[in-house]
């Protein structure tokens, strides 16, 4: 008899964005005349750059040619990108990541999903409340957990991020072998310190675990003060494994590349202590099961480090943090507490009300849709998250509308 794996039927149920769903249509259909905003759902709204969109062209062209045309490329993705990236994003912020460290994906879903193939089923493991659900989605998945009761899994470490620590979780009571950050964060919108990403960092070295950074939203960083990357973080080399994302950058989410990196000086333990490259175990996992992003995909990825691609690529980011202000002063003006939209497109906003109450509200007598914070985790209860996705029209218009009807 065929069976299972019944760690599926742990699962909750993710009912978040279909229950929304199901809440917009319902309103719709209600009142048919109303128009609907959405700053709900994590998806960009705006075009590609224009420098990615010619590259895109361009490699096309070349794929139409037999003399010019490309066939299965290095799985780990091809060299003028891995380039690219680690001398943008990376030496030139002083962290000491080479090209070949570097494996090109089609997204960070997918590398923040996998990735826990490679480590033993029996670890311990750290991942913050609330939270971006794939981290614990997989792992619940390959029966690392026990069954989900009263909003958490059991067998799981959970970081809480809570308005009393700034959204910043402390360190765990207990050892933990593998823990899940994510800054600038979705869904809370909070950014960490250098010097308080080094405590995690110590604390990875001290207790032999490893780090998962997940760092999606790093282009919204405008304080310089704050780090991109895991690796401007001294000793970061030795614990940790960052996960990137063009998708939020440069609008890929329809595109689809994204990147891993796994320094090659990162270790990890055998059941006799004996000591592996984690780099070695990735490529191997990467190669078996993967198969490379498309060349015109990666063109259109490296046209992100051009001049024009930079600065379009600015613009886009700068567009939509200037939504995230707007959201940022209308709702703080309306006396709510709130963080994240300077460094973040999210807002999180605490609703002094329950979740799914607030976004009713919203949707009921102002047509806005929003997120409610209860769907990322237990202690998102009483927030939600509000997104700068979208039109600076749409945004203001939505805000004057929340303004009028609360
Ligand atoms: C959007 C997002 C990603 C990016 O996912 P892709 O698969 O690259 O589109 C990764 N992590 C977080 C937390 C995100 O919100």
């Amino acid at each position: 008899m065929i069976r299972i794996n019944d760690n599926y039927l742990k699962l909750k149920a993710s009912y978040l964005f279909s229950d929304i769903a199901k809440r917009v249509s319902a309103f719709q259909q209600a009142n048919p005349d109303r128009d609907i905003i959405r700053l709900g759902i994590g998806d960009v709204t705006r075009a590609l750059p224009q420098a990615c969109v010619e590259a895109f062209h361009k490699a096309v062209d070349e794929m139409a040619s037999e003399s010019t045309f490309r066939g299965y490329g290095p799985e780990q993705g091809y060299d003028f990108l891995r380039e690219a990236i680690a001398a943008n994003d990376f030496k030139a912020r002083g962290a000491d990541i080479h090209a070949d460290e570097i494996f090109i994906s089609d997204g960070a879903k997918c590398d923040t999903g996998n990735i826990q193939e490679i480590f033993a089923k029996d670890i311990n493991i750290a991942i913050p409340d609330p939270v971006y659900p794939v981290y614990l989605d997989t792992n619940v998945m390959a029966g690392r957990t026990g069954a989900f009761k009263d909003g958490k899994y059991e067998g799981i470490t959970y970081l809480n991020c809570t308005w009393d620590n700034g959204f910043n979780p402390e360190l765990p009571q207990t050892p933990v072998d593998l823990i899940y950050l994510c800054f600038p964060n979705n869904p809370t919108g909070a950014t960490i310190t250098k010097a308080a990403l080094k405590t995690w960092v110590d604390y990875a070295k001290d207790n032999k675990a490893i780090i998962l950074y997940d760092a999606a939203y790093e282009a919204f960083i405008t304080d310089d003060s704050l780090p991109r990357s895991i690796y401007e973080v001294e000793g970061a080399r030795d614990v940790a494994i960052e996960f990137r994302s063009f998708s939020k950058t440069a609008g890929f989410t329809g595109t689809r590349c994204a990147f891993t990196v796994v320094p090659k000086s990162l270790m990890a333990y055998d059941a006799d202590g004996g000591s592996h490259a984690l780099h070695a175990l990735w490529n191997r996992r990467h190669t078996t099961k993967f198969n490379g992003v498309s060349y015109p995909v990666q063109r259109a990825t490296e046209a992100v480090y051009s001049e024009e691609g930079k600065i379009q690529v600015k613009q886009l980011v700068s567009d939509y943090l200037k939504n995230a202000a707007l959201i940022r002063k209308e709702m703080s003006d309306l006396g709510y507490d709130l963080v994240g939209g300077d460094n973040s497109p999210y807002i999180w906003i605490n609703g002094k009300t329950d979740s799914w109450e607030f976004f009713d509200t919203l949707l009921n007598k102002a047509g806005v849709v929003v997120t409610p914070g209860a769907g990322f985790g237990k202690c998102g209860e009483g927030y939600i998250r509000i997104s700068s996705f979208n039109s600076y029209e749409n945004v203001e218009k939505a805000m004057a509308r929340i303004k009028a009807a609360l």
